[in-house]
């Protein structure tokens, strides 16, 4: 069995500030972790080729050439291999070019499970998992919080909801995004650490896995992100008081004056 596990390397939230003036993230001097979902993802691989046996994971990032270090981290922790996906005519690319460009990879390199985390902690869009799972004509299941069974043929799982967990089934080849409750990502290893820095990065362009041109990068991307700000904490709210009703009856007014009704 193949998996494939995207692991996207992100700023360190706890340390990002946004420029006020140019209302975009300062990202000097700020250091880059693995997507924290992403480790879950990596933990979930591992753990299905311990149970199994006969498993290769590939972990597969799409982004600059310093994100070969959160793949070495990924082999650290004891992923069989890694792929970077680095190339001129990524850059730009919103959540549909990032998508196409890595499922093209996974085509490439073949595949029976793809694992995501939920989602970036920077983008923020959960939308690249089933952006993927489209691109590759397969199902797949989001917010994955355990796998209770698997193997070469299908896999059943526990899907996180709002008020407890959904069971679902499906056969392989899917792709799973998961949530931190479906594992404790383990800690890299000495051995693993040896091997992650004497390991082979594999560099991956736009022609290496037959990507047509115009689905990549800035062309390729359909939406712009217009601007980026931290919301203002806001000073002018109105309380109302009194019972249910007439606090409804005061909102309704309020809206009326405000022309939002
Ligand atoms: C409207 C819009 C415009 C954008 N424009 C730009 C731009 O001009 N320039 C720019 O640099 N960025 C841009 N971005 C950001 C870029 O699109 C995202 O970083 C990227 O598409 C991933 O989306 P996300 O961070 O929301 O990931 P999510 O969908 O939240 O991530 C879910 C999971 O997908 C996988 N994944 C996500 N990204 C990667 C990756 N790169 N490699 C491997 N696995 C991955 C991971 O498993 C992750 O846990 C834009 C985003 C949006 C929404």
């Amino acid at each position: 069995m193949r998996i494939v596990v995207c692991i996207k390397q992100v700023p360190d939230t706890a340390e990002v500030r946004i420029n006020p003036e140019t209302n975009t993230l300062v990202r000097d001097g700020v250091p880059s972790i693995i997507n924290p979902y992403d480790l879950h993802a990596i933990e979930a691989a591992l753990q299905i080729k311990e149970k199994l046996g006969d498993v290769t994971v590939t972990a597969l990032t799409m982004g600059p050439p310093q994100a070969e270090d959160a793949l070495r981290e990924a082999i650290s922790m004891g992923v069989d291999e890694a792929l970077l996906l680095t190339d001129r005519a990524f850059a730009g690319s919103d959540t549909l070019a990032t998508s196409y460009t890595l499922s093209r990879a996974i085509q490439k390199i073949g595949f029976d499970l793809v694992i995501c985390g939920k989602q970036a902690i920077d983008g923020d869009t959960a939308q690249v998992g089933p952006e993927m799972a489209e691109f590759l004509n397969i199902p797949h299941i989001a917010y994955v919080k355990a796998i209770e069974e698997i193997s070469t043929q299908g896999i059943r799982v526990q899907r996180l909801m709002e008020e407890g967990y959904d069971i679902v089934e499906a056969p392989l080849p899917v792709l799973l995004t998961v949530v931190r409750e479906i594992n404790e990502p383990r800690l890299p290893s000495l051995k693993g650490k040896m091997r992650a820095k004497k390991a082979e990065i594999k560099k991956l362009t736009h022609t290496d896995i037959d990507a047509e041109e115009d689905k990549l990068g800035l062309t390729g991307s359909p939406t712009a992100v217009k601007n980026i700000f931290a919301p203002e904490a806001r000073k002018d709210r109105k309380m109302f008081s009194g019972s249910p009703a007439e606090q409804v009856a005061a909102l309704v007014e309020e809206l009326k004056n405000l022309k939002c009704l």
